[in-house]
C-alpha cells in the first residue's frame, strides 16, 4: 500500500485561489495554516436561498431574504458621491426598491425593464418601505425558477482579509474548492459502526461537507450534531481510557481493614449523625484505597457540606492501615483551623497530629520531621510547607487537599513523590462546578458530589443593598449582636499589593468603628499584609467570641468555620465573581441560627454585577450557582478547570450540548469498559484515530 501524505496537512499556499501573499494573511489573520484548519474553518450561520418570499411577508424581523418580481423601473439619481442607481421590483404583493452606489453604470445598462429577476439581499427599510442595497441580482431563466436552492455560509473574517479579496463569500469559495479535492477517503470514520447507529450519526465525510454547504436546515442540524458529537466523545473516551489505564495499572497502598480507630471514632467521638452524602462518600474512599490501586479522588461538596470529618474518617483508615495521612490546606489559617477541628474531634484518642507551616519555629519543626520519619506522626496538617523536599514521611498512605483551586497541578504532584508506591489522594473542593463541566474537566477523575447539607440548617437568607442604606445594616448587625451573634464585614481585596484597595479597608475598618465604638464592641481585622501572628491572633479572637466583628478581605474566603457568626456583609458585592460570593456567604450559616448575607453596592452596577447579585439573593445551593456562571461566563473562565486540557470545545458548547455530552459520556464508557485497549474490530477506526491525534494526553492530571 502507497501511503500518500494526508491532503488535510498541505499548507494553505498549495489551495487553488490561494497563493503566498493570501497565505500569510489567512495564517496571521485566521490562523489558518492548513487545509485541514480551512477545513476546520466552519461558517458561523447560514443564509437561506432556499425560500422565495414575498415582498409584502417583508418585515422588521426578516434580516436576508430573497425575493422573484418584475423589474419595473430604474434611474440614476443624485450626483458625484451621493450618485446612484435605484431600481424597483414588483410582485403581486408589494414593491422593494434595489440600491447600487457603485458599479451603477454599468448595472444599469444590464438591468432590463419588464424582466423577471430573483434577488437576494440584506433587507433595510427606508420610510416604512423595504429595501435592498447592493442586492445579487440574476436574470429568471425560462428553464429554472432562478431560486438558488441552497444554504449559503456565512464565514468569520477580518478587514485586513477583505481588502485582500477575501471576504466570508471568497473564503465560501476556498472551502468549495477544498472540498472538491477531498474524498471520503481523507476523512475516514472514526466512530464505531453502532455508535453511528444509535446515535443516528452521518458519517464523518458527509457531515464535513454539510457543516460547510448543506442543501437544508436538516442537513445543517445533522452536521453540526455529528461533529460535536465527535468532538465530545473524542473527550470523553480519552478520559475514560486514562481513568480505565490507571484503575488497571496503578499501584495503591491496600487498606483492607475498618481499625480500632474508625469504629471507635464512628461509635464514642463522632457529634453528630452523618449525612446520607457523607457516608456515601466515605464509603467510596473505602472501595478506592481497599482496591489495589492508587485512588485518585475529587470530593466536590457545597460550603458547609462537611468535608472535614469526611477527611478524617479517611485519615483514621489510613492509620488503621499502619499508615501516614496528610492534610493540606492553603493558608496558614485554614490549617491552623483543620488542626484545631480534628484535635477537637479526636479528643483524647490516641492519634499524633500536628501542624506544620511556613512559621513552624526551627526546634518545632526539627522535631516534627523526625516524628514524621519515625511514625510518631499519624497526621500531618499544614500549608505549602508539607511538600518541602527535607519534609519526609515512614509510609504515607493518603493525602488530602482541602480547597483545589489554590493549589497547582505541580504542587501536587510533589506530594506523591513522598512515598515509594503512591499515596491515595483525595481532593476536596468547595468551588461547585457544573456536572457538565466536571465531566469534561474531571472525567478520568473518580469523582464524589457532596449535595446535602447537615440537616437542621436553616437556609441564608440573601438581600442586597445600596451603600446609602450601611446604617441601617449596621444597626441590623447590632441588634444580632445584641442576642450573642458574630458578624463578617468584607471588603474587596483583590489584590493584595492594591493600595487603593488597601487603602479602602482601612477606610471602612475606621467607619465599621465608628458604628461600633469600644468598649462596647470589639473588632477583629484581617488582611494580607498583617505578619502571620497578627493574623492569627485576630481570627483566634474572633473564633473564640472575644470580638464581635471580623472585618477582613478575602482572605477569609476559604474554609474558616465559626458557626456562631450569623451576618456577612459584603462591600462592593459588584466587584466579585459568583463563586467568591458564594464562598464568602458559606461562612455564615453554619449553626442553627437564622443566619444573612447582605450584598451591598453602589447604585450604578452593570448588567452582569447586577444579573450576578439576582443569582445571589435567589439561590443558596453552590451547584445551581456555578450552573449559572457557566452559562454567564462561558467554559473558559471557571475556576479549577482553567489548564484542563479537555477544553476549550471548537464546536460544543456545554451548556447548550449538555444532552450531546450525556450521550457521548455514554457510548465512551461503554465502550471503554467492554474493550480498554479498543483492539476489538469494530473500535479500531477510534483507535487508530485517537492515535493519529498529535500530541500527548493534553490533560495534566492529579496524579
Ligand atoms: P466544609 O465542607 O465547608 O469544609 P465543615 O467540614 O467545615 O464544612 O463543616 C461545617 C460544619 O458542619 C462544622 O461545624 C461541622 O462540625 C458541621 N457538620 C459536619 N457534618 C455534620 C453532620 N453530619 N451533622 C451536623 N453537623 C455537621
Ligand atoms: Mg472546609
Amino acid at each position: 500500500m502507497i501511503t500518500t501524505s494526508n491532503i488535510l496537512t498541505q499548507p494553505i499556499e498549495y489551495l487553488k485561489g490561494v497563493g503566498p501573499q493570501r497565505a500569510d494573511l489567512l495564517k496571521k489573520e485566521l490562523g489558518l495554516f492548513t487545509y485541514g484548519d480551512l477545513l476546520h474553518h466552519f461558517p458561523y450561520r447560514h443564509i437561506d436561498k432556499t425560500k422565495v418570499l414575498k415582498i409584502s411577508a417583508l418585515t422588521g424581523g426578516v434580516e436576508f431574504a430573497q425575493v422573484q418580481g418584475v423589474l419595473s423601473y430604474k434611474e440614476v439619481i443624485g450626483e458625484k458621491a451621493g450618485k446612484r442607481l435605484v431600481a424597483y421590483l414588483r410582485d403581486d404583493t408589494g414593491v422593494i426598491e434595489l440600491i447600487w452606489f457603485k458599479g451603477s453604470t454599468w448595472i444599469e445598462k444590464m438591468l432590463k425593464e419588464g424582466y423577471v429577476y430573483t434577488v437576494f439581499g440584506r433587507i433595510g427599510f427606508f420610510m416604512g418601505n423595504p429595501q435592498i442595497v447592493h442586492p445579487e441580482i440574476e436574470l429568471k431563466s425560462s428553464e429554472d425558477n432562478g431560486i438558488k436552492n441552497l444554504l449559503e455560509p456565512v464565514y468569520s473574517t477580518t478587514e485586513k482579509l477583505k481588502a485582500r479579496g477575501l471576504g466570508g463569500k471568497q473564503i465560501g469559495k476556498l472551502v468549495q474548492s477544498l472540498l472538491a479535492l477531498i474524498t471520503p477517503r481523507d476523512l475516514p470514520e472514526n466512530l464505531p459502526e453502532s455508535v453511528l447507529t444509535k446515535g443516528r450519526l452521518v458519517s464523518r465525510y458527509e457531515a464535513y461537507c454539510q457543516i460547510h454547504f448543506p442543501k437544508s436546515q436538516i442537513e445543517s442540524n445533522q452536521a453540526i450534531r455529528r461533529l460535536k458529537f465527535e468532538e465530545l466523545f473524542v473527550a470523553q473516551i480519552r478520559l475514560a481510557l486514562t481513568k480505565s489505564e490507571r484503575h488497571r495499572h496503578s499501584k495503591g497502598v491496600i487498606f483492607n481493614k475498618v481499625g480500632d480507630l474508625f469504629n471507635s471514632f464512628y461509635k464514642d467521638h463522632l457529634p453528630f449523625e452523618l449525612t446520607g452524602a457523607q457516608k456515601r462518600v466515605i464509603k467510596e474512599v473505602r472501595v478506592d484505597c481497599a482496591s489495589g490501586h492508587q485512588m485518585n479522588r475529587l470530593l466536590q461538596g457545597d460550603v458547609g457540606s462537611g468535608k472535614t470529618v469526611v477527611a478524617l474518617l479517611a485519615m483514621l483508615l489510613a492509620i488503621d492501615n499502619g499508615f501516614q495521612a496528610c492534610m493540606m490546606a492553603p493558608t496558614e489559617i485554614l490549617a491552623q483551623q483543620h488542626l484545631q477541628s480534628i484535635q477537637n474531634l479526636l479528643k483524647d484518642m490516641p492519634v499524633g497530629v500536628r501542624l506544620l507551616t511556613g512559621s513552624t519555629k526551627a526546634a518545632e519543626r526539627k522535631r516534627i520531621l523526625k516524628d514524621l520519619v519515625e511514625g510518631e506522626v499519624h497526621i500531618l496538617i499544614g500549608t505549602h510547607a508539607i511538600i518541602e523536599e527535607v519534609v519526609q514521611f515512614q509510609n504515607l498512605g493518603l493525602a488530602i487537599v482541602d480547597e483545589q483551586h489554590r493549589f497547582g497541578v505541580a504542587q501536587r504532584a510533589r506530594l506523591w513523590k513522598k512515598a515509594a508506591i503512591p499515596p491515595h489522594v483525595l481532593v476536596m473542593t468547595a468551588t461547585p462546578i457544573p456536572r457538565t463541566l466536571a465531566m469534561t474537566a474531571f472525567g478520568d477523575l473518580d469523582y464524589s458530589v457532596m449535595d446535602e447539607l447537615p440537616p437542621g440548617r436553616q437556609p441564608i437568607k440573601t438581600v442586597h443593598r445600596y451603600d446609602d442604606h450601611r446604617a441601617k445594616v449596621m444597626d441590623f448587625i447590632k441588634d444580632e449582636i445584641k442576642t450573642g451573634r458574630q458578624a463578617y464585614i468584607i471588603f474587596p481585596l483583590i489584590e493584595e499589593s492594591d493600595k487603593l484597595d488597601y487603602e479602602s479597608l482601612m477606610q471602612g475598618y475606621e467607619n465599621v468603628k465608628a458604628f461600633f465604638p469600644e468598649p462596647r464592641y470589639w473588632i477583629s481585622m484581617v488582611h494580607g499584609r498583617q505578619t502571620p501572628d497578627v493574623k492569627e491572633n485576630n481570627m483566634q479572637r474572633f473564633v473564640t467570641g472575644d470580638t464581635h466583628i471580623m472585618v477582613s478581605t478575602t482572605v477569609i474566603e476559604v474554609g474558616v468555620n465559626v458557626p456562631n457568626a450569623t451576618v456577612m456583609v459584603i462591600e462592593s458585592a459588584e466587584k466579585f465573581g459568583l463563586s467568591q460570593l458564594h464562598q464568602l456567604r458559606g461562612r455564615v450559616g453554619r449553626g442553627a441560627e437564622k443566619s444573612y448575607c447582605v450584598l451591598m453596592t453602589s447604585v450604578k452596577l452593570s448588567n452582569d454585577a447586577r444579573e450576578r447579585i439576582k443569582i445571589m439573593t435567589s439561590t443558596n445551593s453552590g451547584f445551581e450557582i456555578a450552573e449559572k456562571d457557566l452559562a454567564l461566563r462561558g467554559p473558559g473562565d471557571i475556576e479549577g478547570t482553567r489548564q484542563s486540557g479537555a477544553l476549550p470545545l471548537r464546536l460544543a458548547d456545554l451548556v447548550k450540548d449538555k444532552g450531546i455530552l450525556e450521550a457521548a459520556k455514554n457510548y465512551a464508557e461503554t465502550i471503554v469498559e467492554s474493550d480498554p485497549d479498543l483492539d476489538s474490530a469494530e473500535n479500531l477506526r477510534l483507535k487508530y484515530y485517537l492515535m493519529s491525534l498529535k500530541g500527548k494526553t493534553p490533560w495534566s492530571r492529579i496524579s
